[in-house]
């Protein structure tokens, strides 16, 4: 399950026609996730895939899914 990327209290990422997913910089016309909230500092390697969507594909492939959502859940407990 990824809904633990969707959380209440955060603004959502912006996302229309243009919005690409922030891994593979391709459009979303496949299912995609979005997450809410930025769970690592600007100087951190995964910032930029914070508040932007992410295929759901190219998650379940990616190296540092464990690590970013690890992220977002310890966001979700402060
Ligand atoms: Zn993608």
């Amino acid at each position: 399950m990824l809904s633990f990327f969707y959380f209440s209290g955060y603004p959502m990422a912006i996302i229309d026609n243009d919005s690409r997913c922030v891994i593979c910089i391709e459009k979303l016309e496949r299912p995609y996730l979005a997450t809410s909230g930025v769970a690592f500092p600007a100087e951190h390697r995964l910032n930029k895939y914070c508040d932007a969507p992410l295929h759901q594909d190219c998650v379940e492939n990616w190296d540092d899914r464990i690590e970013f959502s690890e992220g977002y859940y310890n966001l979700s407990r402060k």
